[in-house]
């Protein structure tokens, strides 16, 4: 099969039949073997009833249906399982993503021998209370992720080799740092393909202005596992010592204005009217805290499944 179509969707059911017969369109007439996987996440309206519609007509429409909401990161993910294409594509269930956009981004993975190719929505028809903070978010992801070259990590409509998208897990709200889990786990050739955008046509965003202050967290998040996910002790006891060096110091400051105290000043002053003093507490306190989450650090990740996971390319 070339290409495996996952689209993942929470209420779209007016958007789904035109879809359908868009991407189906732009299937036959390039002579595409293809599947579309439907990932219905907890719709509460009709969706379900329509992609079952849809599926009794047309073999290569199939299904899965959530039992209640979970989001679009776990929708992907299921839809990555399932899939067999050799090409995988992922588009919004919004008709935002032209499926015009298809042949393109599958000669760009097959013929280019791109592993990711992530659309950037140039012109984007969305409010400016979404696009502004979307440029920020791009900078920092950019910044972070050392992934130079793209400009809308967002973007529904990407394309993965089949590889790709079976050897990276997507959860949580991962699904905006796909291509920094790529990137992690050793996909390093990352393209990027201008795509046409159009206004929401159906229905309402199903994001509101919290998925800034969650990106921005999750992006911590996947810095701090790529970075130390299995080395926290490396961070952990880098700042404990710095901790440590500058308690230290500070004792050996308070011993030596004690000594000059008591030979040439005044014997009586006592060691808590130095700053030092408070320094050295502090620092010696933070210090083994930081020392001591870095050891549970490790003994979790001594239990982490990933542990001893690595991307093997090629054996013999
Ligand atoms: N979506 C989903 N589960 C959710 C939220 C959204 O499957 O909990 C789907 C949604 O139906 C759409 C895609 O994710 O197909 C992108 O959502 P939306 O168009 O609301 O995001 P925006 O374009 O505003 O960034
Ligand atoms: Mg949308």
């Amino acid at each position: 099969m070339d290409i495996s179509v996952v689209i993942p969707l929470y209420n779209e059911a007016e958007s789904l039949p035109e879809l359908h017969a868009w991407i189906k369109r732009v299937m036959d007439a390039n002579h595409f073997s293809y599947e579309i996987i439907f990932v219905n996440d907890g719709s509460t309206d009709r969706s379900w009833n329509v992609i079952e519609e849809l599926s009794k007509n047309n073999p290569e429409v199939k299904g899965i249906k959530f039992r209640r909401n979970y989001g679009k990161s776990p929708a992907l993910y299921c839809g990555f399982e399932r899939a067999e294409g050799d090409v995988v594509i992922t588009m919004d269930a919004d008709l935002q993503d032209s499926p015009d956009e298809i042949p393109e981004l599958y000669r760009m993975i097959t013929e280019d021998g791109y592993d990711l190719v992530s659309g950037w929505k140039q012109k984007r028809y969305d409010p400016l209370s979404k696009t502004i903070p979307t440029k920020l978010f791009n900078a920092t992801a950019r910044a972070v992720s050392g992934i130079h070259n793209l400009h809308d990590f967002n973007c529904g409509l990407k394309a993965y080799r089949r590889e790709v998208v079976k050897n990276i897990e997507v959860y949580g709200e991962m699904h905006r740092y796909i291509p920094y889990l790529a990137k992690n786990a050793g996909f390093a050739r990352i393209g990027e393909k201008v795509v046409h955008h159009q206004a929401r046509k159906y229905g309402k965003t199903k994001f509101g202005l919290n998925r800034f202050v969650n990106g921005y967290l999750d992006l911590l998040t996947l810095w701090f596992l790529s970075t130390f996910g299995v080395k926290p002790m490396h961070i952990f006891g880098f700042l404990g010592s710095i901790m440590f060096l500058l308690g230290f110091i500070s004792v050996a400051v308070i011993g030596f204005n004690k000594l000059h105290d008591m030979y040439c000043g005044n014997p009586y002053r006592l060691v808590t009217e130095s700053p030092y003093f408070y320094l050295a507490l502090t620092t010696m306190v933070i210090g083994t805290q930081l020392f001591l989450a870095g050891f549970i650090g490790e003994l979790i990740a001594r239990n982490a499944p990933e542990r001893n996971k690595y991307q093997i390319e090629k054996e013999l």
